[in-house]
């Protein structure tokens, strides 16, 4: 599939990395119209919302380094194969992320997946780290950092923080999110320009509450089961 290359707002004078937003195809609307569906049950959503982390993954996987690698195959030919030629890693931003771990070790059986729990600090209201704990060596390769939606940007922008001070370069960080606001991805442009966001759908903008619009609700709620069905 290819996708669609948005260049951001011009918030920044540093050459920022175009966010990829996935091709609007009828596919992926049928998809996102499942998801978007108030009337969803969990299994409907999860199972429509799998559907799309696939297509987000393997994206991004498109823009990792491959090198070549030989094999020779059952009647003794020599087939002239790829693998990835560095180390790849996932974090994820607690819960909603962790959702993007079951389509990614479908795909990569012996991924390490780092843990980031962000919550909105109760008297600052900003966002506050309150646990890491991320795989050994993580600077030496490739990190897809799952936030599925991707909002105001705060917490994104934490998580990416947490990851640099680790040493991982901003330039080997993929951000993938099922949702975008433009609020959100012109603030991580502007602050990590060399961080490639990887999007299913730029959305038109976001509530009072910080929802997206059109939206799906909240996430992880509704991934996990712990939604009360109702407008948000
Ligand atoms: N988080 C969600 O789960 N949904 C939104 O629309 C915005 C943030």
């Amino acid at each position: 599939m290819s996708a669609q290359l948005l260049p951001v707002f011009p918030v920044s004078t540093s050459a920022a990395v175009p966010v990829i937003e996935l091709a609007q195809t009828d596919r992926l609307r049928a998809l996102h119209t499942q998801m978007r569906d108030l009337r969803a049950c969990q299994s409907t959503f999860t199972f429509y919302a799998d559907q799309v982390i696939r297509l987000l993954l393997e994206q991004a996987y498109g823009l990792l380094p491959f090198q070549d690698h030989l094999v020779t195959t059952p009647v003794g030919a020599t087939y002239q194969g790829k693998k990835l030629a560095t180390p790849l890693f996932a974090v994820s931003v607690m819960r909603a992320g962790e959702s993007m771990e079951f389509e990614l070790q479908r795909i990569n059986r012996d991924i390490p997946i780092g843990k980031i729990l962000i919550q909105r600090h109760q008297q600052t209201k900003q966002p506050h780290l309150y646990y890491s704990k991320l795989p050994a060596n993580i600077a030496q390769g490739y990190v897809m950092l799952f936030e599925p939606m991707l909002a105001t940007g705060g917490s994104a922008l934490c998580a990416l923080d947490v990851l640099l001070a680790e040493g991982v370069p901003a330039e080997q960080i993929v951000l993938l999110n099922l949702l975008s606001s433009p609020a959100g991805i012109a603030r991580v442009n502007l602050q990590q320009p060399k961080v490639q966001i990887i999007t299913s759908s730029i959305e038109q903008g976001l509530t009072g509450q910080a929802y997206m619009v059109p939206g799906i609700g909240d996430f992880g709620d509704r991934y996990f089961g712990t939604w009360q069905a109702g407008v948000v």
